[in-house]
């Protein structure tokens, strides 16, 4: 049975479709080849689920993305006060490659920005492999895949790259660079040029929004602490000067890479990716931007307007008879978010119900966001079309007048009429 979920990210492509505004980068020359119309989106739960859609099989460079990841296992080398001893935590306000270092400290601002990623390489520990191995190594644990280097990119952006190289002296004079210049550089512009695919990218995202545990292997990657300092940062100083704005918009922690890739952390419940090439000003997907805005407001996922812990929707499923029809009720809880009616749909589309008649009862549901009203028309629809009949018991109203896709009514009970005309379990 197809997802409702993937459904809705159809719908996110599709919505943004009018967006070719933007300029594919070309600080990087290879990166200028791309088709620019290229656009994909993926989405993992914390528990290793992937819903994607678009060209979710395309691998780009993960460019400024690694940034969070080299962070976080630079913290889990030398421990943070050793890292804060070298690289702050400000937002700086300039643009990803400016020249900046704080005047009163010597250091870079933070590692969101070039300064601080290449400071951060060169504390990544390199006694038995380089570091840029070493991150291909985490990489390929955080995809469970084979994660490699694309070298035409690395050698397009070292023919290319007196701008990184310039940075990396600046800090070797202001005392804050571990390697010499060219190295740090060298090794830094292979972090950069990991390929990757949108799923690989959320799953990336979704250990993070796990607290450190990759949702698939259930192994640790980055301690609890480790994955709070990173997700802070990315928050405060992911998308460089434009980090203000995405904060009040999107709401969640995030990091843009200059390929045209995003990713988006929701702690405890989801990672996001998209893919766009066409850039905005600040060097972040213009297309990509606004497919990050679209998911955090239908998806509800802004971090000041979370309220509520999000749980399980599915409280129960079981088979009853009502009047004389078979029936399967699911038993619905809490707020209907993405990850919370997440864990129906799976069991839907994973388990399809037998019984001729299929009834929600959402006796005990809060509040209903709009993803959840999509998600369950779409769901009713594929249930119909199958010829159950499908029963919302709905007591907020929540789905008052509500119709499936196909604009059929969906009968709606009252939780009496269901208790009445319910018996055996
Ligand atoms: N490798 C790129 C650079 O250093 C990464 C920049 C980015 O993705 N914003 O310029």
């Amino acid at each position: 049975m197809r997802s409702p979920i993937r459904d809705y990210l159809d719908a996110v492509i599709r919505d943004t479709s009018d967006i070719t505004s933007g300029k594919v980068s070309d600080d990087i020359p290879e990166l200028a080849r791309v088709d620019p119309d290229l656009v994909a989106v993926s989405l993992s739960t914390v528990t290793g689920t992937v819903y994607s859609s678009g060209d979710h099989e395309h691998q780009f460079s993960i460019q400024s993305m690694s940034k969070p990841f080299a962070y976080a296992m630079a913290i889990e080398d030398h421990g943070l006060d050793e890292v804060l001893n070298h690289v702050g935590v400000e937002p700086s306000g300039d643009p990803f490659n400016e020249f900046s270092l704080d005047e009163r400290t010597a250091k870079p601002r933070n590692p969101m920005i070039n300064a601080g990623a290449i400071a951060t390489h060169g504390l990544i520990k390199s006694d038995h492999a380089p570091a840029s191995d070493r991150l291909m190594d985490l990489y390929s644990q955080l995809t469970q895949r084979n994660v490699e280097i694309d070298e035409s990119v690395v050698a397009s952006e070292m023919a290319a790259g007196d701008r990184n190289l310039g940075l990396a002296y600046l800090l070797s004079a202001a005392g804050a660079l571990h390697l010499n210049p060219p190295a740090a550089v060298a090794g830094y512009v292979r972090q950069c040029a990991a390929m990757m695919t949108v799923d690989d990218l959320a799953l990336m995202a979704a250990t993070l929004a796990n607290g450190g545990v990759q949702p698939n292997t259930g192994n640790r990657i980055f301690s609890r602490a480790t994955t709070k300092q990173v997700l802070s940062v990315m928050a405060s100083c992911g998308m460089y000067d434009a980090a203000g704005d995405w904060m009040t918009s999107v709401g969640i922690p995030a990091k843009s890479g200059v390929a045209g890739g995003i990713i988006g952390v929701l702690p405890g419940q989801i990672g996001v990716a998209v893919f766009s090439p066409r850039l905005d000003h600040h060097g972040n997907s213009e297309r990509g931007s606004e497919m990050m805005r679209l998911l955090s407001e239908n998806l509800g996922l802004h971090l000041m307007t979370a309220g509520r812990p999000a749980r399980s929707s599915l409280r129960e499923v079981h088979t009853a008879q009502v009047d004389d029809e078979a029936a399967t009720i699911y038993a619905l809880q809490g707020d209907l978010s993405l990850s919370s009616i997440e864990t129906l749909v799976h069991e839907i589309t994973t388990n399809p119900p037998q019984d001729p008649l299929v009834v929600f009862d959402m006796t005990r549901i809060d509040e209903v966001l709009q993803v959840a009203h999509e998600t369950a028309s779409s769901l009713a629809t594929t249930l119909i079309d199958q010829g159950h009949r499908v029963i919302f018991v709905d007591p907020t109203e929540a789905f008052a007048d509500f119709r499936d896709e196909e604009g059929r009514e969906v009968e709606r009970w009252s939780p009496e009429e269901l208790r009445e005309h319910t018996s055996g379990s």
